[in-house]
């Protein structure tokens, strides 16, 4: 027997119009190129965005088109995050950071029929142009009002919306957004979220133990709008109605601690890189900012024990969390149960450490070469996760059904280990796993335990071919300006901390740390750049 309840859609112009309707007040903040802000309120966005929607029907946009953006984070491109999929087209957000090759590869997989694009990122829209087959471009004029011959002006563009536009009965499971993934090999592949995907994510990202983003919260969402939804945070903190301050392209850490202190910033994310910048920016002129206090959700890369006990004492606090473009992205989070409470000090940060527990709705397995393994947080295999807001194939491209398992579960790729109590913990990806001797060595554990080291900026610790073990961990490490430390001290720094074959054989200090185009570590390259360390059987250090 069914329920008697209304079965009505999951789409997100549902939550457009609710943030139009009752928070037209609630302002939104935009960092410009110029450092100037930008400043407007929901009824703006509200307007502007059902303007957007209706222009783009009157271009012809059918259901289901891409319409492209190639933006920063500011008040255009949430009009853009709402305003396509209300149209019924689809919102793809491409990243500006990845090379030409590949952006003409995505917009022409994608099949890109509109862009919007942000006129300091003309320049590189014009490295592709004569490669895809984009019908219209319109440009948003962030710093002059002038657009070259052949684009035309976003603001045009919205103008011609005469203001009666309607939405189309929209289904839940039409596709709404897309993001292509920045995997450090192979294409990037396309993922396809539908209207109901990101509405149960955005309202799984609001609970109390996992993000807390209420109407309350002044929100900066740091973490690039081009990579996974900006974690979805567009879309739960309009669907709750909070406050936005966006960064513009400006993410170097005092200008983000300005807006944080300006704009009374309460809830931020972003990836490790960020964080570790800024909290050497606050011990360095610890009263310069007068901050809220925050919550940061951190993930993309594993958030170091380190830099949350640091962000602790300035009364900051990192929500840990684990997702991946294919997961929308927030499929864990790590939050103390209530029945952990008595817990000492530091077996709580350990745990905040790991990447957490499941959120509502995502269901998580650990599976080695015998299958599922046991919940006892030693036993490593591959992390694969289902549910509502996971990719259940990728767009158009039928040769990567390996990423599915038999039984609908999707392979991140990830290897991982889950404790009795469901924590999971990441330890490497299935790529960058370091096997010597015929066992498996954490490249994470080690980095993190690394930059735990106050003369530590960064580490990062790779796999480097070895004539005896097969593979060797080496370290490179980026000092922290001014500080000094040998690779002795270092060494004695990790002894205590993990088996003596675990530690590197080599320590190399280096001014910087490869990295992809979402701020990874590139270990392809470090691998590539190291390959020989080794050659001779020697531990070179
Ligand atoms: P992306 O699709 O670009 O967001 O990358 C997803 C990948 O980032 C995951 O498969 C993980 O390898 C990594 N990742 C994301 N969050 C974390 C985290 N909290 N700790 C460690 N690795 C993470």
């Amino acid at each position: 027997m069914n329920g008697t309840m209304m079965n009505s859609p999951l789409v997100l112009s549902s939550l457009l119009e609710r943030a139009g309707t009752l928070y037209g007040g609630v302002e939104i903040v935009s960092r410009l190129p110029d450092r100037s802000f930008h400043r407007y309120r929901y009824a703006d966005f509200y307007r502007r965005a059902r303007q957007l929607a209706e222009a783009l029907q009157k271009a012809g946009l059918q259901r289901g088109d891409r319409v492209a953006t190639l933006m920063w984070n500011h008040y255009a491109h949430l009009e853009a995050y709402f305003g396509i999929p209300s149209a019924g087209g689809v919102l793809h957000t491409v990243n500006l950071r990845l090379h030409p090759d590949d952006i003409a590869y995505i917009m022409n997989h994608a099949e890109d029929r509109f862009l919007i694009v942000d006129d300091v990122l003309l320049p590189l829209y014009e490295q592709v142009k004569d490669r895809v087959g984009v019908e219209r471009v319109f440009v948003v004029s962030l710093t002059s009002g002038e657009v070259p011959a052949g684009y035309e002006k976003y603001e045009d563009f919205l103008a011609a919306a005469a203001g009666d536009f309607r939405y189309p009965e929209l289904e839940e499971n039409e596709a709404a957004g897309m993001c292509y993934t920045s995997g450090t090999t192979g294409k990037p592949k396309g993922v396809l979220y539908s209207h109901r995907s990101l509405v149960l994510h955005s309202l799984a990202s609001a609970l109390a133990d996992t993000l807390a983003i209420s109407q309350q919260d002044s929100v900066t969402p740091v973490v690039p709008m081009f990579h996974a939804n900006a974690w979805g945070v567009p879309f739960t903190a309009v669907m709750v109605g909070a406050k936005l301050a966006f960064p513009g392209p400006h993410l170097d850490p005092p200008s983000l601690l300005d807006l944080f202190e300006e704009e009374k910033v309460t809830f931020a994310a972003g990836v490790p890189t960020i964080w570790l910048g800024m909290i050497q920016a606050l011990e360095k002129d610890p009263d310069r900012w007068k901050l809220q206090p925050m919550r940061m959700a951190v993930g993309g890369s594993a958030a170091p024990e380190g830099l949350i006990r640091a962000f602790d004492r300035f009364g900051l606090r990192i929500v840990h969390a684990w997702g991946m473009t294919e997961t929308t992205p927030i499929a864990t989070v790590s939050r103390i149960k209530s029945t952990l409470a008595h817990l000492s000090g530091d077996e709580q940060y350990a745990i905040r450490a790991k990447q957490g527990l499941p959120v509502p709705l995502i269901e998580a397995r650990i599976v080695g070469d015998q299958g599922e393994v046991p919940w006892d947080g030693k036993t490593m295999g591959e992390l694969q996760v289902r549910g509502p807001w996971v990719a259940g194939g990728y767009y158009n491209l039928p040769e990567s059904r390996d990423s599915f398992t038999e039984d609908g579960w999707f392979r991140t790729g990830d290897v991982a280990t889950i404790d009795p109590e469901g924590y999971m913990k990441i330890t490497d990806r299935t790529k960058d796993l370091i096997k010597s001797g015929g066992e498996w060595i954490s490249s994470v554990d080690l980095e993190n335990a690394l930059m735990g080291h106050p003369a530590v900026a960064e580490a990062a610790v790779f796999a480097v071919p070895h004539p005896k073990w097969q593979e060797r961990p080496l370290a490179v490490v980026v000092l922290k300006a001014g500080a000094q430390v040998t690779v002795g001290e270092l060494r004695a720094f990790l002894e205590p901390r993990f088996a003596k074959w675990w530690l590197p054989d080599a320590i190399v200090f280096v001014d910087e740390i490869p990295r992809t185009s979402a701020g990874k570590f590139l270990k392809a390259k470090l691998r590539e750049q190291f390959r020989d360390w080794f050659a001779d059987g020697e531990h070179r250090a």
